[in-house]
């Protein structure tokens, strides 16, 4: 008998999970279905994200529910839109076989009148973010009298993102005898005061040590100089030609600076942060998901409830402010018993960090050397000759060409033909590499190292600014500068280096005057809109470009990413900077198949602020 059925599930959901490929249950499964399909208990599963918690909630609320009875008879509530859509969804999912299962997703930046209509037209199980549930609530829109389970889950994540008052005015239309069942991969007090308040008497489940990093995880941190992080970032990830990573930056400002600069220098990369629009997400988030974009750089607060399967690295551009974040951040990677490393770039006076993280996940980092240029090398030549060797050959199409090619290389021998090959690669590599300087900081780098400062210029008598305008409000650098000066009464010879960007630039100034010229800008608005200056987190345009940069070279490239439309095939070191040539002529195209100019106005790592602006006189 199937493991799943053992554990009181029906046929019908068996037979839907085993085609997701639910072969046996995952522990928390194990432990939590049995216990919940008694319908009896309150219970707290302490369990962080990928252990397959959804399924051990959702299996036993798809037995539980009557459904012969067309009301809220169960109510899921989690933090986030993409949470929310992904349970609702894996939920329906595992009743495909059954008739009348009624599933709703309540959640906002979406139109609400649709969810509306689809709570009239009947639903047993209602999957919720508190914001809108209670929106709906509020417009006696819903009637919760009659729902017999609650499902609290990432309950510290909806705690740390202020829902605690929605969460009360949700229960409290909820009948007093209802089961409450709450996941969280953390138990802070708050939590434990809610399961207090709100439970009689729970089971409780700990799947793993409290707090712990996922068992599949290894983590290690890098030591570098600040003015080097950005160039050691690059080195690991080509190091590391098949990465399908998340980043995580501490500001929005830092992602959208990684990311725009990860694009120029011929990666797959995109940012996600609070200041995009739910569509912009969503569309980044798609690509993520179908494994289009390699490198996804986001803020915690956008990253909440990310759960994308196959993360293969999780890397802390910036650490957390909060070290319970990085257990957040860590547990995107070794999900559903898969193995994966959480990487933490730090500069040495933040090794202290390192070593509270450490005793908050009960486990120990590895410290890791930054590959030198020659490991690269070696690496990217043989990720190709791998992929040389694995390429799925087409038949069909390639066997009329190969009497030509043949003829081509008929005075060659098979190992000059293979040298060749390997060169195409491989040069361009080793041109860029030769010289590559060790990116390692030594402890004795602590206190001569900044993160602040002119690192075009090495010189950290500046600093970056950020400022909301740019080319598209038809500004020059000249321009530019006579703004700042004018506003913040400070002179032109204060200003260092002026980066001019499409809707917003950066600039650099002295020390001493920042404070003048955030002051100065305090209330300025441009043709209607508030000019914005803060200080940049660390820029993104330092030194090297990946693999020598060298975009024309590429362009004949045939390993880059074959596979546009998908499967992990598509990633290997080449990929990123290959996409422009697959373009058909219509300039940059990254994997979206969008051009620079659409992206910078829209989703993408290059639009701050979304908008397209023309300066009116
Ligand atoms: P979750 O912790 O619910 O977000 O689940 C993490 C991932 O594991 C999801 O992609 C699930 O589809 C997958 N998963 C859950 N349970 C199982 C299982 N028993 N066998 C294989 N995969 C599973």
């Amino acid at each position: 008998m199937n493991p799943f059925n053992e554990l009181g599930i029906r046929h019908d959901i068996v037979n839907a999970i085993t085609e997701l490929g639910f072969e046996k249950p995952t522990p928390i499964q194990e432990s939590a279905i049995p216990l919940l399909l008694s319908g009896s208990n309150d219970f707290v599963g302490l369990a962080q994200t990928g252990t397959g918690k959804t399924a051990a909630f959702g299996l036993p609320l798809l037995e539980l529910i009557d459904y012969s009875k067309n009301h809220p008879q169960a109510l899921v509530l989690c933090p986030t839109r993409e949470l929310c859509l992904q349970i609702s969804n894996d939920i329906k999912n595992y009743a495909k076989n059954l008739p009348n299962v009624n599933v709703v997703a309540v959640y906002g930046g979406a139109a609400i009148v649709n969810q509306l209509k689809d709570i009239k037209r009947g639903v047993q199980i209602v999957v919720a973010t508190p914001g809108r549930m209670l929106d709906i609530l509020n417009r006696k829109a819903i009637d919760f009298t009659q729902v017999r389970y609650v499902v609290l889950d990432e309950a510290d994540e909806m705690l740390n993102m202020g829902f605690q008052d929605d969460i009360n005015d949700i229960l409290s239309t909820t009948p007093d005898e209802k089961k409450t069942w709450l996941f969280s991969a953390t138990m802070p007090r708050e939590v434990r005061e809610i399961a207090k308040k709100y439970m009689t008497d729970p089971k409780e489940l700990t799947m793993g040590k409290q707090n712990t990093g996922n068992v599949n995880i290894e983590h290690e941190f890098y030591i570098v100089k600040a003015r080097d992080k950005y160039a050691a970032f690059k080195r690991i990830v080509d190091f590391n030609p098949e990465i399908f990573g998340i980043v995580f930056c501490r500001t929005k400002i830092e992602t959208q600076e990684i990311a725009e600069s990860l694009v120029k220098d011929g990666y797959n990369a995109d940012s996600l942060h609070g200041d995009l629009s739910q569509q912009q997400r969503d569309k980044v988030m798609k690509r993520y998901r179908d494994k289009n974009l390699q490198l996804l750089i986001a803020t915690d607060v956008a990253a909440r409830g990310i759960d994308v399967n196959n993360v293969t690295h999780v890397i802390n551009y910036a650490l957390p402010d909060e070290i319970e974040n990085y257990t957040h951040r860590s547990g995107r990677t070794g999900r559903a018993g898969k193995t994966g490393i959480s990487i933490c770039i730090i500069n040495a006076k933040e090794t202290h960090k390192i070593r509270q993280i450490e005793k908050v996940i009960g486990k120990q980092f590895t410290k890791a050397e930054i590959p030198s240029g020659f490991d690269v090398v070696e690496k990217q030549l043989f990720g190709l000759v791998h992929k040389v060797h694995n390429v799925e050959v087409n038949d069909k199409q390639i066997d009329q060409y190969i009497p030509r090619i043949m003829d081509e290389f008929a005075d060659m021998s098979k190992e000059d033909i293979i040298k060749r090959f390997a060169s195409l690669e491989f040069n361009r590599f080793l041109d860029y590499y030769k010289n590559a300087p060790d990116l390692n900081a030594t402890a004795d780098d602590r206190g001569r190292d900044t993160e602040r400062g002119s690192r075009q210029t090495g010189n950290s008598a500046y600093t970056r600014l950020f400022i909301n305008l740019g080319s598209v409000d038809d500004f020059t650098r000249g321009d530019l500068l006579g703004y700042i000066c004018n506003n913040s009464g400070i002179s032109g010879r204060n200003v260092g280096k002026i980066d001019m960007k499409g809707v917003f630039s950066f600039f650099e100034v002295e020390n001493e005057q920042v404070d003048k010229i955030i002051s100065g800008f305090k209330s300025v608005d441009f043709h209607g809109r508030a000019v914005k200056i803060e200080v940049s987190g660390e820029a993104a345009s330092s030194g090297e470009r990946r693999g020598g940069g060298n975009r024309g070279e590429r362009s004949g490239g045939g390993y880059q990413g074959g596979s546009r439309s998908g499967s992990g095939s598509g990633y290997g070191g080449y990929k990123g900077g290959g996409n422009r040539e697959r373009s058909g002529g219509g300039g940059f195209r990254d994997f979206s198949g969008k051009s620079r100019e659409e992206r910078s106005s829209g989703s993408g790592g290059s639009s701050r602020g979304g908008e397209r602006r023309r300066r009116s006189n």
